[in-house]
Order: structure tokens, then sequence, then C-alpha cells
């Protein structure tokens, strides 16, 4: 399952954040998720359940923003929202449009628990 790394990625890079900073635990992380990013939003709440299990993110609050789909017109520069990796210009007709926004997955903010 493709969200399972993900999810674990995650971990990964919060505990490395937490250590650098100095802290204890993580009381709630946000996390940014791209509609267009092929992560499904059910099958990575359930692998981060999972792999938060054990460690300083367990206490943790999970929250996930999603990110809305923006591309771009090759040939005009037109921008606009898409639901969808191959979308037609809305402008020119252009078939060649760059996914601009919604690919991402990042983790937006910590909050740390100091002792
Ligand atoms: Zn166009």
């Amino acid at each position: 399952m493709h969200e399972l790394s993900v999810a674990m990625s995650i971990v990964e890079s919060v505990e490395e954040e937490t250590h650098r900073a100095g802290g204890s635990s993580v009381s709630e992380i946000v996390l940014e998720i791209g509609i267009l990013s092929g992560i499904i939003r059910e099958a990575l709440d359930f692998a981060l359940e999972e792999a938060i299990k054990g460690t300083i993110l367990q206490e943790a609050d999970i929250r996930i923003e999603e990110i809305p789909g923006i591309a771009k017109c090759s040939s005009c520069g037109t921008e606009f929202r898409t639901g969808d990796h191959f979308t037609i210009c809305p402008e020119c007709m252009n078939p060649y449009t760059d996914i601009i926004q919604g690919k991402e997955m990042k983790i937006k903010s910590i909050k740390i628990a100091f002792k």
C-alpha cells in the first residue's frame, strides 16, 4: 500500500524535526495534501493511525488539509482549477497544460511538546 510508506516517511520526518528541536513528543501535525497527489485520504488516515503507534506522535492530533488542483495552460498561460491531471485549457482549448498545484504532499506544521 502506497499510503503506508507515505505515512511512515511523514512519521520519520516529524520525529527528526522534533528531535532537532529538542522536543519530547508531538501534540499536533497539519498535513497538506494535493487532490492530485494520488494519495487516498482514507487510506492515509488509516496508515497514519498504524504508523504513529509507539512513536512520539502517538498522542498527536493529525489534521489534513486538502489543496485544490490548479493547472496552467502552456499556450495562453490561463490558470484554472482542475480535479484531473489531463485537462484542456478552458480559454484556448489547448490540451497541453501543466499542473502547478495539487500534486504536493507536505507537512505544514508540527506542534512539539517539551517536558
Ligand atoms: Zn490556453
